[in-house]
C-alpha cells in the first residue's frame, strides 16, 4: 500500500490534497508547484524559522504554510490576502485569539472515541464565522493575519495542527494552553494526514540568515 493509500484508508473524509484546496481558493496560488517548509516549520521542531535567536518554548505543534514556488520558478511568501479553506467538512467548535491573529478549531464529527480536530491558526476569521456553524470541505473560514509591522519580522502564515481530544473537553478549554501542554490532547503530524506531494522540506533558510545578518 502506498503512503497515499494508507492516508485515504485512515482518514477517508480527508482523502484530499490540502495544498490543492489552498490553491483552489486563491488565484495567486493557481500556478503553485509546491510549498517549502524551512527547518522549524515542520511538526515537533524546536527551531524558529523567523529571524530570532534561541529555540521555541514548546515543540512545534503543527506545520506552517508561508513559502511557495510557482511554475515560473518564482519563490513567494503568503500575503494577507491568502484565503484559508478547511481540509474536510465539520463544525466550528471554538475560536480563540493567538499571538498573531485568531485560531479556529474545527471538529470533523467522526464517530470515534476521541474528537478529531483540525486547527487553523494566525488567521483573521470571516466576520460571519460562528461556533457551532457547519463547514464544508474547501470552504473558506478566513484570511492569513497581517503581521507586517511586527518587531520579529515574522511573515504572515497559516499554522495547521491536527489534534485528537477527549470528548469531555469543552469549547472553552480549546485554547493554545490545551494544544501546547495538555495531557488531554494528542497532536498528530499534519503530514501524516494530508497528501503532501506538493510540500518540500528545505535545509537552509536563506531568508532568515540574510535578515539576521542585516540586523546584527
Ligand atoms: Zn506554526
Amino acid at each position: 500500500m502506498t503512503s497515499m493509500e494508507k492516508k485515504l484508508k485512515q482518514f477517508p473524509e480527508m482523502g484530499l490534497d490540502y495544498c490543492e484546496d489552498l490553491a483552489a481558493c486563491n488565484p495567486s496560488l493557481h500556478d503553485l508547484t509546491h510549498f517549502y517548509l524551512y527547518p522549524g516549520m515542520e511538526f515537533q521542531s524546536q527551531l524558529k524559522w523567523w529571524p530570532d535567536s534561541g529555540l521555541r518554548p514548546t515543540l512545534h505543534e503543527g506545520i506552517d504554510f508561508c513559502y511557495y514556488r510557482t511554475s515560473s520558478g518564482k519563490e513567494l511568501t503568503f500575503s494577507p490576502e491568502i484565503r484559508i479553506p478547511v481540509m474536510a467538512s465539520g463544525k466550528i467548535m471554538a475560536i480563540c485569539q493567538d499571538y498573531l491573529g485568531h485560531t479556529v478549531f474545527l471538529d470533523h464529527l467522526y464517530e470515534t472515541t476521541e474528537r478529531f480536530l483540525s486547527i487553523y491558526a494566525h488567521i483573521v476569521p470571516q466576520h460571519n464565522l460562528n461556533v457551532g456553524q457547519p463547514i464544508e470541505k474547501g470552504e473558506v473560514i478566513g484570511k492569513v493575519a497581517d503581521t507586517s509591522g511586527r518587531k520579529n519580522r515574522m511573515p504572515g502564515h497559516l499554522h495547521l495542527s491536527i489534534m485528537k481530544v477527549d470528548r469531555q473537553v469543552s469549547e472553552e478549554m480549546l485554547t493554545w494552553d490545551l494544544i501546547c501542554n495538555s495531557e488531554r490532547s494528542r497532536l498528530i503530524d499534519p503530514l501524516e494526514v494530508i497528501i503532501a506531494q506538493k510540500i518540500t522540506m528545505r535545509k537552509h533558510n536563506h531568508w532568515k540568515e540574510e535578515v539576521m545578518k542585516s540586523l546584527s
